[in-house]
């Protein structure tokens, strides 16, 4: 016998965790939320939040220092690091204090403290078993490490032990330039660090389309950001007042500390998933496209599931698998309509296809592309941004593609996404109307431009 029973069990309280059990809350059934940490997982309190925060503020830190070009004479200081983290510690709080009250005002049970899977339907936490009717695994993502690489948390570190440093360092080394990379190495380079990234892949941000990476790299080399892409690590040695990393070809980078960036493995070693039967690859839950494991009425949801670890994503697939167990037929989420975003200086954004897989899937004849520059767009030009639109379509088809680079960008990529959704033609965007003067106009420019009818572009 269970000491409770509920029509839902989840464990993990990260993004797809806690939509889930918000959304099946909402559908009239029971929720049993087991949580070892805090309920919002390492989106809320170590992920996309924190490290958002930060990077406004080295947003504000860079308007400062180039304030003059706008006419505004203001000097940067410095940065109190104290101040920043009250200002991201004080984000976080506040939206976790509105999750926390969502959670008990829609009647979900939190239960605190690490679970186990005892058996299918089951979970034990503290000796006390919990059931239910149907089991969502949603256990989430750690930093990973490379063989032999060791994290100490004061000079080699992860990113959640960079996210409560109470200093600027002095330098950096960032070991992978992938999205969490690139992101600290922004922010701290508005703070004035000295950063240099150690890349084994060929570019920066390798997912994107190589003209985002390439204009990423661009922008990176310009505000002194150093970075060896192709470039393999091979050790890292304490010295005195700090770190020596040797890459590949033996030389040596000094910096203060180093920051381990190389992609997030998924939590599921010892939580009896393997022994209740449920198929795991490389450690990861596999799942058909309804978030189904191999076993009856378990689902798996988020970092755990083989896909883009991204919040969103997550939340989607909560929501789905809640609607799944209260019966409403939902459509699944569509894995190839989850929209990226980078949140440096510049950002990057997109969804759907690069230029190269596209040429790979319809061949190199069955594609076009355009490439609108942010210069042509007023509002890039009034925030001093550079950056662009590049669209892919299939030839006289939909828009299989939509690449964006350019401070603030993130926030477009919502209409990228619905054109994209929609398999929508540049002859069906051209038309629709974007308010003048906004950064939007962008991508209704690039698919007049596509449409064959440009505006501010050139024919
Ligand atoms: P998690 O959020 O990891 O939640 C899993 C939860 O399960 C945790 O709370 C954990 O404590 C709990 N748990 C694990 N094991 C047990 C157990 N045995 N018993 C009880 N509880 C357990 N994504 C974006 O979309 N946008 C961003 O800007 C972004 N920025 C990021 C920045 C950083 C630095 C990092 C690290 C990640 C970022 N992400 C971002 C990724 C995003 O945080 C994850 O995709 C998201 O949190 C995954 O949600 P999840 O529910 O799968 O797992």
């Amino acid at each position: 016998m269970a000491d409770a029973d509920y029509d839902v069990l989840i464990l993990g309280a990260g993004s797809g965790g806690y939509a889930c059990a918000l959304r099946a809350a909402q559908l009239g059934l029971t929720v049993g939320l087991v949580e070892k940490g805090k309920v919002g997982g390492t989106c809320l309190h170590v992920g996309c939040i924190p490290t958002k925060a930060l990077l406004h503020a080295a947003e504000v830190a860079d308007s400062a220092r180039d304030s003059e070009q706008f006419g505004v004479r203001a000097t940067l200081e410095g940065i109190d690091m104290a101040g920043v983290n009250s200002y991201k510690d004080g984000v976080v709080s506040r939206l976790f204090k509105g999750l926390t009250g969502l959670v008990k005002s829609r009647g979900i049970t939190v239960i605190e403290g690490e679970g186990r899977l005892t058996g299918p339907k089951q979970v034990t936490v503290d000796g006390r078993t919990y059931s239910g009717r149907s089991v969502v695994l949603a256990s989430g993502s750690h930093s990973r490490s490379l063989p032999g690489l060791e994290v100490d948390g004061e000079r080699v570190l992860t990113s959640e032990h960079a996210l409560r440093l109470d200093r600027v360092p002095r330098s950096v080394v960032v070991l992978g330039g992938g999205v969490i990379g690139c992101e600290f190495a922004s922010v701290w380079r508005s703070f004035g660090a000295e950063v240099t990234i150690v890349e084994a892949l060929p570019r920066l941000v390798a997912a994107e389309d190589e003209a985002s990476s390439k204009a990423l790299e661009r922008a990176f080399r310009k505000r002194g950001i150093v970075f060896r892409t192709g470039t393999r690590f091979e050790s890292v040695e304490r010295t005195d007042d700090g770190v020596a990393v040797t890459v590949e070809g033996g030389d040596r980078i000094e910096a203060e500390l180093m920051l381990v960036a190389v992609g997030r493995g998924p939590v599921t070693d010892g939580l009896g998933y393997d022994e209740q039967g449920i198929t795991l690859d490389r450690g990861f839950v596999v799942t058909d496209e309804r978030c189904r494991t191999n076993v009856e009425g378990v689902y798996a949801v988020g970092d755990i599931v083989p896909g883009l670890q991204l919040a969103h994503r997550g939340f989607q697939q909560g929501i789905f698998v809640a609607e799944d167990i209260a019966g409403l037929d939902p459509r699944p989420v569509d894995e190839t309509a989850i929209p990226r975003v980078t949140y440096s200086h510049p950002e990057l954004a997109s969804v759907g296809l690069d230029e190269r897989t596209a040429a790979e899937k319809y061949g190199a004849d069955g594609i076009e592309s355009v490439t609108y520059d942010l210069g042509g767009n007023g509002k890039s030009q009034i925030l001093k941004t550079q950056g662009f639109v590049k669209l892919v379509r299939r030839t006289d088809g939909p828009v299989v593609g939509i690449h964006l680079v350019g401070d603030r960008v993130g926030e477009l990529v919502g209409e990228a996404q619905l054109i994209y959704g929609w398999e929508g033609y540049p002859e069906d965007v051209a038309p629709l109307v974007h308010a003048h003067p906004t950064q939007n106009e962008a991508l209704g420019e690039a698919h007049l431009a596509l449409a064959g009818k440009p505006l501010h572009a050139h024919s």
